[in-house]
């Protein structure tokens, strides 16, 4: 399928690795121009690299999604490297505060609001401008199952992938008839460095393997999960990719699960 977006210009954050890194392969592998930020140079630099695509196709510059001024920065880039903005992806987040309700204090709530659900709208502030210019654009915010499917031991992040899906569906009825889609992928238990920490936790707590960890975890935590296996990011990137794309022309406003089917209800 052609996905009739080569020459368009992307901004993914999040992207040194994970999901946010390979919907940049995967945008790059469609034509697309792409900035890569993340919040450290080092590691952005070497996920550059693995992209291995032409410096004039894939550039990066460092930002963190919670700051201001570092987005304005970031901004200035885009302008002056891009010329001009047709796709963001917003993959950048943290799992933040866990425990149960009364383990939590108020700063892990702050914290995790901040990067989760600030950060977004931030990011959003920043680069709405640019997305509504050119009559054509894509928005795909990283939601989560958390969003619809509420675990008790990480309730700021649930709360906040609940805000970006709401988010999301207004922006979707607001810029619509301009040409922008806004839509929301709500992934579950994909193999990346953020489920890789969450089950090295929980290999430690329980002494066992990281593998042992994983099967446990989907058996007793993740019962819906009916492929028995951790996501690939390759499985996300691809429906990401899809609604990035002009074959995705009528879709806005919607949440794509991604989760071989985590969320029980239909
Ligand atoms: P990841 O940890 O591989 O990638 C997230 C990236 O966000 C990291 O590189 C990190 O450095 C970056 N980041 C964190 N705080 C930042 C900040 N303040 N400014 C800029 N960058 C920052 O995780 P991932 O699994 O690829 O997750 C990508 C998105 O998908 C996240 O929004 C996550 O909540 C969501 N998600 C992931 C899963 C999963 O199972 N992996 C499930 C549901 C939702």
């Amino acid at each position: 399928m052609d996905f009739g977006i080569t020459g368009r210009t992307a901004l993914v954050t999040g992207a040194d690795s994970g999901i946010g890194w390979q919907t940049a392969r995967s945008l790059l592998d469609e034509g697309v121009r792409v900035v890569i930020t993340d919040l450290e140079e080092e590691p952005l630099r070497a996920a550059a690299l693995r992209l291995d695509a032409p410096s004039d196709k894939c550039l990066w510059f460092p930002a963190d999604i919670t700051s201001v001024e570092s987005l304005k920065a970031l901004r200035h880039f885009v302008e002056t490297s891009l010329g001009g903005l047709d796709i963001l992806v917003q993959s950048a987040g943290i799992t933040g505060a866990q425990g149960l309700f009364h383990e939590i204090s108020d700063q892990g709530w702050v914290d995790t609001i901040t990067v989760d659900l600030l950060g977004p709208v931030r990011v959003l502030q920043q680069f709405l401008p640019a997305l509504r210019s050119g009559g054509w654009g894509r928005i795909v915010l990283l939601a989560s199952e958390d969003a619809v499917q509420p675990y008790d031991d990480e309730l700021p992040y649930c709360a906040a992938k609940a805000g970006i899906l709401a988010l999301a569906k207004g922006l979707s009825r607001t810029y619509a008839r301009e040409g922008l889609l806004v839509n929301t992928v709500s992934p579950a238990f994909i193999h990346t460095p953020m489920t890789d920490a969450m089950m090295d936790k929980r290999a430690d707590q329980l002494g066992v393997s990281r593998q042992d960890a994983i099967e446990s975890f989907l058996d007793e935590e993740r019962p819906y999960m009916e492929l028995k296996r951790r996501g690939t990011p390759e499985e996300v990137a691809a429906v990401i990719t899809f609604l990035c794309s002009e074959r995705a022309s009528f879709v806005n406003g919607s949440n794509y699960r991604v989760d071989s089917g985590s969320v029980a209800t239909i």
